[in-house]
């Protein structure tokens, strides 16, 4: 007998209910049914994303909906600053390059987080820029950065702020519209608890008239203006993945029950047991700045993370993620994000010690558990 136990950080564990909801016969989508889950989803994701502003959904995966923002906030004369230290940053500068964007690509070492300083110097030196795109949460390495202190000097400067919320949107503190970020991305798959499918966009006043007067946008699926004008109507300009939304808005219900500030204080207890643990059975932390949605260890001496990872699956059904690119066969990464509980995260370090056990790392057995244990029992 074995569980499906899914750890990565995306796609993330769904809830039965969810997937049990997207199960049951459906309608077309161009009636009052379909635009009830729209009306529904609307709302709930304002509230999931802390924000006032109309979230898109786009029927394609998160990177979709950063693509359609990046073609649309860049018409002819902008000037594209993306911070790049990881492989999700590298790819909002691969985009931008794509679609002939002048673009400076800023890379960082992996694992660590731009200083906002560096970004408040490239806007000094160069008048020219006209938005700045981080990734808030890095899942490639689990690192976190100071999208408040950045959003303070962009708004300052009058620059716009494009940020890859796509691990942290309904899992760790976010206020894209207090923290004056202009485009706030995520995806279905990773906190939002539902599958693969769903990209969502939110735009500040700002964004938007940017887009609206950029007239040689050359999207045409992910035009934003399109999506706006059905979204007010509760409409799709093009056949919505209409199941996931109606998997979305069960989904987000069960977010929003607990509140989002309190699965943000869950999601957080999770990561920090999780680092407890690592501390006590001499695992190494990879980020120097870490996230809370995701954990990435360094291999300990003499281990292979194929073969941490292989046995994770293999005995327990646990289904962890890698390195990418020059991390690969270095680091492995726990996601804490959608239907995980203090438990699950009580299990994967249990499990994450037996194998280590049995691979020849040396270890008080039961030492991560114990720590792990301390931190969530203290919490309560
Ligand atoms: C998963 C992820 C993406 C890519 O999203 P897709 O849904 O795979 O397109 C982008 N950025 C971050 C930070 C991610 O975690």
């Amino acid at each position: 007998m074995k569980k499906i136990r899914l750890y990565t950080p995306g796609p993330c564990a769904v809830p039965e209910e969810v997937l049990l909801e997207m199960a049951r016969p459906f309608e077309h989508h161009r009636t009052d049914w379909f635009k009830g889950y729209m009306k529904d989803c609307r709302a709930k994701l304002k509230e999931v994303l802390q924000t006032k502003n109309e979230v898109l959904i786009i029927s394609a995966s998160g990177t979709a909906a950063a693509e359609g923002a990046i073609i649309g906030c860049h018409p002819p004369g902008s000037k594209l600053l993306t911070i790049e230290g990881g492989k999700f940053g590298q790819r909002w500068g691969e985009i931008a390059q794509q679609f002939g964007i002048d673009v400076i690509r800023h890379e960082i070492e992996w694992g660590t987080a731009i200083d906002p300083q560096v970004i408040a110097d490239y806007i000094k030196k160069d008048p020219a820029i006209t938005a700045v795109m981080v990734v808030h949460s890095e899942t490639s390495t689990g690192t976190l950065c100071d999208l408040e202190a950045i959003g303070k000097i962009t708004n300052a400067a009058g620059k716009l702020l494009l940020a890859d919320c796509i691990t942290s949107a309904g899992c760790l503190p976010l206020k894209p519209d207090d923290w004056h970020v202009d485009v706030a991305i995520t995806g279905a798959q990773k906190a939002l608890m539902i599958p693969p499918g769903l990209g969502f966009v939110a735009l500040s006043d700002r964004a938007w008239s940017v887009v609206e007067h950029n007239k040689t946008q050359h999207a045409y699926y992910l035009n934003l203006v399109k999506a706006r004008k059905s979204a007010e109507k509760n409409d799709t300009p093009f056949t919505p993945a209409h199941l996931l939304i109606r998997g979305l808005s069960k989904a987000l219900g069960i977010l929003l029950e607990d509140g989002i500030e309190n699965v943000w204080k869950s999601v957080a207890a999770m990561a920090v047991a999780t680092r407890a643990a690592g501390q006590a059975i001499g695992l190494q932390l990879f980020s120097k700045r870490p996230s809370d949605s995701v954990t990435a260890f360094n291999a300990p001496e003499g281990v292979k993370v194929s073969d941490i990872r292989g046995q994770l699956k293999e005995r327990y059904g646990i289904q962890s993620a890698g390195g990418q690119e020059h991390l690969k066969g270095k680091i492995f990464r726990i996601g804490h994000m959608g239907y995980v509980d203090d438990m699950d995260t009580v299990l994967v370090i249990a499990a994450l010690e037996q194998v280590l056990y049995k691979l020849g790392h040396k270890f008080e057995l039961g030492a991560g558990v114990t720590a792990a244990q301390r931190v969530l029992a203290e919490r309560l």
